[in-house]
């Protein structure tokens, strides 16, 4: 055995041995967590990055990990993608479920998982296991048990931030039938969103807009079940209002792609409330309650990701003996969601003339008013269910998500995509997805 190989051998030896007390399926404190997330870092340095998108109320560090083999830097077609748990403190699964996720895709990666290293090299992964750290904090350190049902849900200041984004869903209700329904934050911006965002909330709006994401979603607890836009009714009933989005049928087939992986969501008889009957394990938000200001549906409606939201079980704060159950049921569910981000169909948009990207342009599904804005670097991913659809790319850039705030009257800048004369369209068959490679290619000269 040369030198090498002992060294090597010892290292991994240290690196294992250290990693144990972190690596445990259990609760991890804030302080935890970060030195968790370090430690996969080290240990897979090549494929993964670990950054800070802002700070809570308590200045703690809003930590994200990133997972693939181009950390930090786009790639022509390569998706990007994301998980966010914690968002209300005192639902933890989610976030020790991510710590695991991220540790056993990196040393899957290492010891030569092909199915994990076809993922992280078609894919830029994000990580955000807590959204609110101060909450997490409040719960965890909670004196006696059982930990009252609600304590550490919100963040340092009292505020739910699943309510606390800015209110899309009213504007979207507004639009008359057929006119675009995406991009709505520039309207917001337009309008001068008065509203007082918590810094977390803020952070986590501003890393939406940055990053190109495509698919996402928002981890909790409290139920078992996939929940899938719209979140808010628009005639303000507080239950049972299916609330249909554009993109009904896509978001169904993303729910159970989640739902139907897990050990036992898509079953009968699992939802916590013995009144709730969710289908097949998924349930449209407003269908279930209406959540107004939620971060599922700004992602639909103010970028081009396509988020849903997971509860993960009926107890909020399980007991640590209980998380490698979690983790059995979730782990393939985690998965399958995550290679569902290269289905749909994606390409590049040029202009015709220079051949430069077509920024900003839109790229339009024939009888869907959802568009999906063309990115800096002339790409596009269009999440859509298998099916037969007819696609094709508008100029139309005045909704560009590239912050351009364009000084016109609002009115004037809704597009009919019944009507639209700009489009010239072509048909294409999305097959069953089945992750990455997937995804139809279809390019655009305009
Ligand atoms: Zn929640």
């Amino acid at each position: 055995m040369g030198r090498g190989i002992i060294v090597l051998c010892l290292s991994l030896f240290v690196e294992l041995a250290m990693g144990q007390s972190y690596l445990d399926m259990r609760h991890h404190s804030y302080r935890e967590m970060k030195e968790y997330l370090q430690l996969v870092n080290n240990i897979c340095p090549e494929q993964s990055r670990l950054y800070s998108i802002g700070k809570s109320v308590q200045g703690r560090d809003l930590l994200v990990l990133e997972l693939g083999t181009s950390p930090g830097q786009d790639q022509l077609l390569k998706p990007n993608f994301k998980y966010v748990a914690n968002m209300h403190g005192n639902e933890v699964v989610g976030k020790e479920l991510l710590l695991w996720l991220a540790h056993y895709m990196c040393q899957e990666y290492r010891n030569g998982n092909e199915e994990i290293q076809l993922l992280m090299n078609t894919t830029r992964i994000h990580f955000l296991p807590s959204m609110n750290p101060d909450g997490y904090e409040a719960a965890l350190n909670y004196p006696r048990e059982p930990k009252p049902y609600t304590y550490g849900r919100a963040n340092a200041n009292g505020q739910d931030l699943n309510r606390n984004f800015p209110d899309l869903d009213a504007t979207a209700c507004q639009i008359p039938n057929g006119q675009r329904t995406d991009h709505l934050s520039v309207l917001t911006k337009r309008a001068g969103d008065n509203e007082e965002r918590q810094p977390e909330t803020e952070a986590v709006m501003n890393w939406i807009l940055r990053h190109k994401f495509v698919l996402s979603a928002n981890l909790h607890g409290g139920d078992l079940v996939a929940n899938y836009p719209y979140d808010a009714s628009c005639n303000g009933q507080e239950m049972g209002h299916y609330q249909k989005s554009p993109d009904d049928s896509t978001f169904r087939y993303l729910a159970s792609s989640y739902s139907t992986a897990h050990a036992r969501m898509s079953k009968k008889g699992q939802a916590c409330d013995a009144g709730e009957k969710f289908k097949n394990g998924i349930t449209n938000g407003a269908d279930w309650y209406s959540v107004p200001g939620g971060m599922q549906d700004f992602n639909y409606l103010a970028s081009n990701c396509f988020e849903i939201t997971l509860e993960l079980g009926c107890d909020k704060f399980p007991k640590e003996e209980t998380l490698p159950q979690y983790w059995q049921e979730n782990k393939n569910a985690l998965l399958n969601f995550m290679s569902k981000v290269h289905c749909g169909i994606h390409g590049l948009v040029i202009d015709a003339q220079t051949g430069a990207p077509a920024s900003g342009a839109v790229v339009v599904v024939k009888g869907n008013s959802h568009g999906i804005t063309v990115t800096k670097n002339g790409e596009y991913f269009r999440l859509l269910a298998p099916g037969d659809y007819e696609i094709g790319v508008s100029l139309d850039s005045n909704f560009a998500d590239d912050q351009e705030l364009v000084d016109k009257n609002i009115q004037e800048t809704f597009w009919d995509s019944a009507n639209s004369t700009k489009c010239k369209f072509f048909s294409v068959t999305v097959p069953e997805c089945k992750g990455p490679g997937y995804a139809v290619r279809k390019d655009f000269k305009i």
